[in-house]
């Protein structure tokens, strides 16, 4: 066995990632390691991928603080300005702009992979982190001052802390005894990329229907990622449309500003379900990300919520370190997870609340729409809706 390092990470996705970044580059020991590949590079010019996250205020300044968002192109990122919703017949809705709260945009769209290869650069500029890949955990063994980790190659890691950052489906949280609350929604999310008729647009929109929601995410040029929440046989039943059907049935259930469109460029769909962790930390372990909660994606906030994780995570464990107190002690573990649980679960009820009122009975949908024209008109409220999708 080698030495003992301050942190092992296990999951090199972009949760993982932004905490090794923030935890190398405050000077701590870190192996990451990772089931698949390093990310490779991404041309500017290359087609966009379907997998595609908003980035908030917040998240973007913690990428900034770990020296990653600089290696994310400019041709690669796009900015909205206004977030628009609506009821299904668009009577009711609401609009938020930046400008109102005086800052330029509420974030970026970007794939996941850019953000990825983004902190993995960073990662290769942090001579106390250690990359492992294709590999992943077998066992963990908590101790009173170091955590084990064997992976699967043989070898055996020993480390103060132990992060689970290994998505959804967490070996961490398994060898670790975590059970977890899960939520099938019944619904699945049909993720189509387009080439547009309008060109950039900087809002992001989305409408409520009865058999879920359907939303627009711009990209760059004349490009956007499409959402279109349905029940699982629906959803299915149009992934396999070919281009042109495809193409005819957005243009047709769309709202009409999305314009034409010229093309199809991907598609894929998703299950929707919510998963959430019953704790964070265990002895010498602590879960972020998706490893700890999976939420309904309809507001985009899953993986806002899980770089808030990492942030929380390496901010309360880098000042143990800087203390000299242990980084894996109890007290940092705690205060990470009494500050994220409640944060998490208050999101896990707003994604249920719009869930449910915007699929319920006809009474309940109208008084859900009534209540966005309502709430267009309550600067107060509006303001506080605002600071939440910037991540305040
Ligand atoms: C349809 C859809 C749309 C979404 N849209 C948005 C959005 O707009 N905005 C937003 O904020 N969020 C969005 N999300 C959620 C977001 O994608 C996730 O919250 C985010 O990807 C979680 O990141 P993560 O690093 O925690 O986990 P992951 O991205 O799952 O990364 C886990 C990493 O761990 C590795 N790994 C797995 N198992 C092992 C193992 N045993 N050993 C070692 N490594 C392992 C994997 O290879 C991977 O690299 C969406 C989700 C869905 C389903």
């Amino acid at each position: 066995m080698d030495e003992t390092l301050d942190v092992i990470i296990a999951g090199g996705g972009m949760v993982g990632a932004a905490v090794a970044a923030a935890l190398g580059q405050a000077g701590l020991s870190v192996a990451l390691v990772e089931g698949g590949d390093p990310p490779a590079a991404v041309a500017d010019d290359a087609p966009f991928d379907l997998r595609v996250s908003s980035l908030n205020l917040a998240s973007r300044q913690l990428l900034e603080a770990v020296g990653a968002w600089d290696f994310i192109p400019a041709a690669r990122r796009c900015p909205f300005r206004h977030i628009e919703a609506s009821d299904e017949e668009e009577r009711h809705h609401i609009h938020f702009s930046a400008a109102e709260l005086g800052v330029d945009n509420f974030g970026h769209f970007v794939e996941n992979r850019v953000i990825r290869r983004a902190l993995w650069q960073r990662l290769a500029e942090l001579p106390t982190v250690t990359t492992l890949c294709r590999t992943g955990p077998v066992a963990w063994v908590p101790g009173g001052h170091r955590s084990l980790l064997e992976l699967d190659s043989g070898r055996m890691l020993a480390a103060r802390l132990v992060v689970g950052a290994d998505g959804a489906g967490s070996r961490i949280r398994e060898l670790a005894g975590i059970e977890t609350r899960d939520q099938d929604y019944h619904q699945r999310a049909l993720i189509v990329n387009v080439e547009t008729r309008l060109p950039q647009q900087d809002v992001s929109w989305q409408r409520f229907t009865p058999a879920g929601p359907q939303a627009m995410l711009p990209l760059p040029g004349h490009h956007a990622s499409l959402v279109w929440y349905d029940s699982p046989e629906a959803t299915l039943a149009r992934e396999a449309l070919d281009n042109d059907a495809l193409r005819q049935a957005i243009e047709a259930a769309f709202p009409s500003r999305l314009g034409g469109i010229e093309g199809i460029t991907g598609r894929a769909s998703f299950p929707i379900r919510r998963r959430h962790a019953e704790r964070y930390v265990r002895q010498r372990l602590a879960l972020v990300g998706d490893a700890a909660h999976v939420i309904h994606p309809l507001a985009g906030q899953g993986l806002n919520l899980g770089l808030q994780d990492a942030e929380a995570l390496s901010r309360r464990v880098i000042a143990a370190f800087q203390a000299g107190d242990d980084p894996g002690g109890r007290q940092p573990l705690a205060g990470y997870a009494r500050e994220r649980r409640p944060q998490t679960l208050a999101m896990i009820a707003a994604m249920e609340t719009f869930h449910h009122v915007f699929t319920g009975a006809a009474p309940l949908r109208h008084a859900a729409g009534a209540g966005l024209s309502v709430a267009e008109r309550l600067a107060g409220a509006k303001r506080q809706v605002m600071r939440h999708a910037l991540g305040l």
